[in-house]
């Protein structure tokens, strides 16, 4: 007799999902909790200032967030709001006084910068050790080699969610879409430190949605809306949505259409409250590192 052949039930899967917002609070309660004790035990009280050149609407909502968050912390927070006309000199000189100031700790040049101003400058510009955002060359070149640095705050934050869903990396192929130096770049290098397979992939390359295809880890950071539909994802796939755009209605969404990603993948971050918050978090674990001055104590 012949088998007939059964149906198989479409499995309805729905990833977990990779909750930024509640490993942020626990992330900053440590830092709190360490900032206390960094005071208890003689230390000053970490001090980050914040550099905001013009009035970009979005900048000023991230450098106030940013703010909040180091009140809440304890990090004394000095706030710098130069108008979108400053010269490139007029910020260069506020930030040799910064370096030279022994209460700030951390320093953070909010970018985009007015076209005028050149980011490359102003970022080598930067005390290494006060660096706490991880842009400055050499802190970007620690982290290429593996040596102890102040590490970009979103990668960090993203490498942080991995782990507290136990994710392994070893072995897997991860694709990182975008590359640029604040995300795309520095996210490949910790991947490839937790010894992941790593491509990296940006505007120039050739058909994306197959190599999202075999993504076991994705990363994408490109500032597109909805750039990557939920049929490229790799049933299984953790997907990391760097992305914030907001559209015309108001509306936060990420670079990942979400709702398809999430009938495929076994992890996703939502957007809001993934990635994003984890940024805030890194940037006063960088902050007390910077006060500690233990970052570069090991070489
Ligand atoms: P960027 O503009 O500097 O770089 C974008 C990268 O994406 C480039 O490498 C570009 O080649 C690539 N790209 C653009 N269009 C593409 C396409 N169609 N296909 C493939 N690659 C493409 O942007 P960025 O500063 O890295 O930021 C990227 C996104 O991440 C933005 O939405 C930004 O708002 C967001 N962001 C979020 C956080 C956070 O904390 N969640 C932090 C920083 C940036």
């Amino acid at each position: 007799m012949q088998a007939t052949s059964v149906e198989r039930p479409v499995e309805h899967t729905s990833a977990r999902l990779l909750d930024g917002r509640g490993l942020a609070l626990q992330v900053r309660a440590r830092v709190a909790a360490e900032v206390a004790e960094h005071i208890a035990h003689g230390g000053k009280v970490p001090g980050l200032a914040v550099v905001l050149v013009g009035a970009d609407p979005a900048s000023q909502v991230y450098v106030q967030h940013k703010i909040t968050a180091c009140e809440e912390a304890g990090i004394r927070s000095f706030s710098h709001r130069l108008c979108a006309q400053t010269s490139e000199a007029e910020l260069l000189a506020l930030l040799d006084r910064l370096n030279a100031d022994p209460q700030v700790h951390g320093i953070l040049v909010q970018l985009p910068l007015p076209a005028q101003i050149n980011v490359q400058r102003v970022l080598a510009r930067i005390q290494p050790g006060k660096d706490v955002d991880g842009f400055h060359p050499e802190n970007l070149g620690r982290l290429a080699a593996g040596f102890p640095a102040l590490r970009p705050c979103t990668p960090k934050g993203c490498m942080r969610l991995l782990g507290s869903a136990q994710i392994d990396c070893r072995g897997k192929l991860a694709v990182v879409i975008g590359a640029s130096t604040i995300v795309g770049r520095p996210m490949a290098l910790e991947l490839l430190h937790a010894e992941a397979t790593v491509v990296v992939a940006h505007k120039n390359t050739r058909d994306l949605p197959n190599l999202v295809r075999q993504a076991d880890i994705l990363v994408v950071a490109t500032g597109v809306p909805g750039l990557v539909k939920g049929e490229w994802i790799k049933p299984g796939a953790v997907v990391l949505d760097v992305g914030i755009n907001r559209l015309a209605d108001g509306t936060l969404t990420g670079d990942v259409c979400f709702a398809e990603a999430r009938t495929r993948a076994s992890w996703i971050t939502p957007v809001p409250g993934g990635v994003g918050p984890m940024t805030i978090a890194c940037l006063l674990e960088n902050t007390l590192e910077a006060a500690q001055n233990g970052c570069f104590a090991a070489v």
